[in-house]
């Protein structure tokens, strides 16, 4: 038996799991399409139903991979994808959501999000988003690489204060956000999509980690997402095309670590001491 996922509340109300699916660099290799499809469906089946996308991932062939796992189950899936910058004119987000549509095989994607700042002012972003709500297209938005500042310019807009989340860099070796964002995203409701939980694979290499999950029978990845699993407010959207792994990165929710290994691991991952600018990866 293993504990359920927790669920992380959005501000429309909707709940969605704390563990969910990423998808960068699938799309990329032929022969990678199979596992692909695979782990995104076994991830679906143990409760992982968030799926992060975006037209960038694969120039588009990840939201293919991601349309032919949900082909048959839509409905259990809570989807995700993203703009590139350059598109995200009023007119440009809303014909960049009709392709990503398309790419997936549905007719509407559940969150869509800004997937960094770019030229386009936010304004004509935030209406083309609201113009996809209206339509039905898309049931929420937020945005993606925004540092506070970014976020206060963004709520003072016409339509700003329906950002859903904010989806950032976050895991044990990038702790920057704990400083202000998190904090500022907690106060307003707004959720934490944390990326890159794992450090793209790299935190499993680390000492001090490798030796607390060892006392625990657990892997360091199990340990990097139950760090992000412990906060409030934080959607940790691990990456794998290795069922295994899969399995490995939803049953980090079991892990119960003690208050004496979280400070062992806050010295060798040390809190940010001041505002660092918001990393991005
Ligand atoms: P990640 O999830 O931290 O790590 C993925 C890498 O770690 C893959 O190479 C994967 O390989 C490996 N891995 C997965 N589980 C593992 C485990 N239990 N043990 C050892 N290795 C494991 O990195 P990410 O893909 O950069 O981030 C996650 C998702 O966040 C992305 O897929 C994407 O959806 C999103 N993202 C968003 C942005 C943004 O700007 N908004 C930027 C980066 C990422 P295998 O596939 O071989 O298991």
């Amino acid at each position: 038996m293993h504990d359920p996922i927790p669920t992380v509340t959005l501000p429309s109300g909707t709940t969605v799991p704390a563990l969910g699916l990423g998808t960068w660099q699938m799309g990329e290799t032929k022969a990678s399409v199979r596992d692909e499809i695979d782990s995104l469906r076994l991830g679906l089946d143990l409760g992982m139903t968030l799926v992060d996308t975006a037209e960038m991932y694969g120039d588009g062939e990840a939201e293919r991979i991601v349309g032919r796992a949900l082909e048959d189950r839509r409905d259990a899936a809570f989807l995700v994808s993203k703009v590139y910058p350059w598109n995200a004119s009023r007119h440009g987000t809303i014909a960049a959501c009709e392709a990503s549509l398309q790419r997936l095989g549905t007719d509407r994607l559940d969150l869509y999000l800004l997937h960094w700042r770019g030229e386009h002012p936010l304004e004509d972003t935030v209406a083309g988003f609201e113009a996809l709500r209206a339509a039905g297209k898309i049931g929420a938005w937020g945005v993606s690489n925004f540092d506070v500042a970014d976020m206060e310019e963004l709520l003072a807009l016409p339509g700003g204060e329906n950002c859903a989340v904010n989806q950032v860099l976050y895991n044990l070796s990038r702790r920057g956000i704990e400083h202000d964002l998190l904090p500022w995203c907690q106060a307003h409701a707004i959720p934490v999509m944390a990326y890159s939980p794992i450090e793209q694979g790299r935190l499993v290499h680390h000492p001090e980690l490798i030796r607390v999950a060892k006392a625990y029978q657990a892997t360091p990845a199990q340990v990097a997402l139950a760090f992000l699993l412990e906060r409030d407010g934080v959607i940790a959207i691990p990456k794998s095309a290795n069922l295994a792994r899969v399995r490995e990165n939803r049953d980090a929710v079991d892990l119960d670590i003690s208050d004496e290994d979280w400070s062992t691991l806050d010295a060798a991952f040390p809190p940010p001491a001041r505002k660092t600018p918001l990393e991005m990866l």
